[in-house]
């Protein structure tokens, strides 16, 4: 099974979605690859808000200094 279907599902709701839309995002700690995923546009927009909203609101701004976001 080694065909890269173009419209796989995005991670969050599951809806098809093709290369051209989907966002990839790496979430890394320490250089080290903790969560990937594949999202269509929409929840793609959800997912930002809701990392800002838990990285600016957190009680210690500097932690995040290991940790980066990576957006293919
Ligand atoms: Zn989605």
């Amino acid at each position: 099974m080694s065909n890269a279907s173009p419209n796989e599902p995005c991670d969050a709701c599951g809806e098809p979605t093709t290369d051209a839309l989907a966002r990839t995002v790496r979430l890394s700690v320490d250089r080290a690859n903790i969560d990937t995923q594949r999202l269509c546009p929409e929840c793609f927009a959800e997912w930002i808000q809701r990392y800002q909203a838990e990285m600016g609101g957190g009680t210690d701004p500097g932690d995040d200094a290991d940790s980066e976001i990576i957006i293919d």
